[in-house]
C-alpha cells in the first residue's frame, strides 16, 4: 500500500478495470437510443472516477490540481470528438486519427453528422 493511500491498490485497479470493461457495451451494442443516453454519464463518470482513483492512491492536492485540467480536456474530447454512433446501423465508429471526427460509418458507409453525446 502506498503511503497516504485511502484504499489498497488492488481494489482501485479492480474498480478502474471494471469500469473500463463496462465501456465495451458501447462497442458491441447496436441500441442507438440507449448508447446515446448512457454515453454522457459514462464518460463523465470515468473522469470523476479517474480523479477518485488519484485521490484514493494518495496523490497530493497539488498533483490533483495539475491533473484536473487534463481530465476535463480528455472528458470533453471523449464526448465531442472521440466517437460517433451511426444513425443507420447503430454501430460505434471512431477515428484513428487524433482530434479528427469520423465522417463515415466503417460498417455501412453512411455519413456521420451528429456527435455521440
Ligand atoms: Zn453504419
Amino acid at each position: 500500500m502506498i503511503d497516504g493511500a485511502l484504499l489498497p491498490f488492488w481494489l482501485i485497479a479492480l474498480l478502474w478495470v471494471g469500469y473500463g470493461t463496462l465501456g465495451f457495451y458501447f462497442l458491441f451494442s447496436r441500441n442507438l437510443a440507449r448508447k446515446r443516453r448512457l454515453l454522457r454519464p459514462y464518460v463523465l463518470g470515468s473522469g470523476v472516477l479517474f480523479l477518485a482513483v488519484l485521490i484514493a492512491m494518495g496523490f497530493p492536492p497539488l498533483m490533483l490540481l495539475v491533473a484536473l485540467p487534463f481530465v476535463v480536456l480528455v472528458t470533453f474530447l471523449n464526448l465531442r470528438r472521440g466517437l460517433r454512433f451511426c444513425e443507420q446501423c447503430g454501430s460505434t465508429v471512431w477515428s484513428i486519427v487524433p482530434f479528427m471526427k469520423p465522417r463515415h460509418c466503417s460498417h455501412c458507409g453512411a455519413p456521420l453528422t451528429t456527435p455521440a453525446a
